[in-house]
């Protein structure tokens, strides 16, 4: 049976316009005027926008860090993502020092098998380097991981040294596949905290004195020069400030093929949180940390401008009892990270969009589309275009709700946009072609999500 999304306006990247949408079998099969036929499910979308599901390129579920797990797992993280408009996630298999990336991505597999209720595919996180592990990289290419993330940051436990940055990125350009990075310099920073901590400066707010955007827009150029020396492309996770993306802006200028993400947390929260009494400071401690607000302002032109070209939730949950607290004597012990996964579409819609700072194309492009293109899953996913698979939110603009850790489905016990407005709702949520939620919460239905298999990174499609 098909079901017929009537009367809404149809969004994608390039277009705006108003159509019926059926869908069959998981694809959408038609577009355009009174598409339904006799027997098709006719769901009213009304006043309403139809956006290709949202696509969050960077999540951390069941994540082990320093002797604890993040409070989400792929059950209850990829449920959140669903219930807020999000129907693709790529979260990061990490490879612990001493495992083959083989053991690395079978682990994350395990975990995430049979549990989820979006699509999800993986990057490969690498933290140990051999000639082992660079062979294989094809391989894990081959079974659909066609992006591999490194760490310029966390000293002795995720960071390896440019030249294995530089080894990598040949590898990758070789065989098709994209490197990630995060960039911070790990080593000055490392001796940035030894020294805070040796003066007695221990509390949460040390974690962004000793983390400064100098350190990022440092690392971001010496990436983008080894990107260029390997003649590889390049893509920055969570750029948080505008010393970061002035360096992208030059290189893209210049033609490179460099590509930056941003996230919501550094679009809509600045480092005043980190002055939050009784510990509630822990609460945003994350890498890169929360920057000057000033810094806002770039960012969202960087996205309007598409020199970001993505936006990711970067959700790696700690609860505050308990797992937050691990730092109250010393902000080295906090683990890193904050929740977004549920909230990054309605924040993006309702701070980009509402406020008249992204078109409703530009929406589209940084919350599916460009994540689609340069992640190998477009045009399945990322567009609403006959033949992709009908992953389609159906956003009710005239909604208004506020962001509260009291009724979200993330399984976290804060969130970090607190008593933010959202503008508009997530009325209902097709992962192909099957409702999962209905005005943000999760419809009670078997997790349904599957793995996606990614081919490889091809820059023409990104131009
Ligand atoms: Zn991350």
């Amino acid at each position: 049976m098909a079901t017929v999304l009537t009367g809404g306006t149809v969004v994608t990247a390039a277009e705006c316009y108003r159509a019926d949408v059926r869908m069959e079998q998981g694809r959408i099969t038609q577009i355009g005027e009174s598409v339904a036929e006799d027997g098709d499910q006719q769901v009213d979308a009304a006043g309403c926008y139809l956006f290709p599901g949202g696509i969050d390129p960077h999540t951390h579920f069941d994540l082990p860090v320093g002797g604890t797990t993040t409070a989400d797992d792929f059950a209850s993280g990829t449920a959140a993502a669903a219930a807020g408009g999000t129907t693709t996630v790529l979260d990061f298999a990490t490879q612990h020092k001493g495992e083959t990336l083989q053991q690395a991505l079978a682990n994350w597999q395990r975990k995430a098998a049979g549990h989820c209720y979006v699509d999800y595919g993986f990057h490969l996180a690498i933290s140990d380097w051999n000639a082992a592990i660079q062979a294989e990289m094809t391989a894990v290419i081959e079974q659909g991981v066609s992006s591999f993330k490194l760490y310029m940051a966390y000293k002795n436990v995720l960071q390896v040294d440019d030249g294995v940055l530089l080894a990598a990125m040949r590898t990758a350009r070789q065989h098709g596949a994209l490197i990630c990075l995060h960039c911070e310099n790990g080593d000055v920073i490392a001796a940035l905290v030894q020294e805070a901590v040796a003066r007695g400066q221990t509390g949460p707010e040390y974690h962004a004195l000793t983390r400064p955007a100098l350190l990022e827009g440092e690392a971001v150029n010496r990436a983008v020069c080894l990107a260029r020396l390997a003649q590889a492309p390049l893509y920055v996770v969570h750029v948080s400030c505008a010393e970061a993306l002035r360096v992208l802006q030059e290189a893209q200028e210049r033609g490179w093929p460099v590509y930056g993400e941003t996230c919501p947390q550094y679009l809509l929260l600045d480092e005043a949180c980190y002055q939050k009494p009784d510990f509630e400071a822990a609460k945003y401690v994350m890498s890169p940390p929360l920057r000057p607000a000033a810094n806002q302002v770039f960012l969202w032109q960087g996205l309007a401008d598409g020199n970001l070209l993505t936006t990711a939730s970067d959700h790696c949950s700690f609860n505050f009892k308990q797992q937050k607290e691990l730092g109250r004597s010393s902000f080295q012990c906090i683990p890193n990270g904050a929740p977004g996964v549920e909230n990054r579409f309605g924040l993006l819609y309702t701070y980009g969009v509402a406020a008249g700072k992204l078109s409703l194309n530009q929406f589209v492009a940084v919350t599916s589309t460009n994540a689609a293109k340069l992640f190998g899953l477009y045009p399945a996913k990322g567009t609403l275009a006959v033949g992709s698979d009908a992953d389609i939110v159906v956003w009710d603009p005239a909604e208004k709700r506020v962001i509260t850790a009291r009724d979200q489905v993330q399984r976290v016990d804060y969130n970090a946009y607190e008593g933010f407005m959202q503008t508009g709702n997530a009325r209902a949520v097709f992962l192909r072609g099957r409702q999962i939620a209905a005005n943000g919460r999760l419809l009670d239905a078997a997790p349904a999500g599957r793995y996606l298999k990614r081919s490889r990174f091809a820059s023409n499609r990104m131009s």
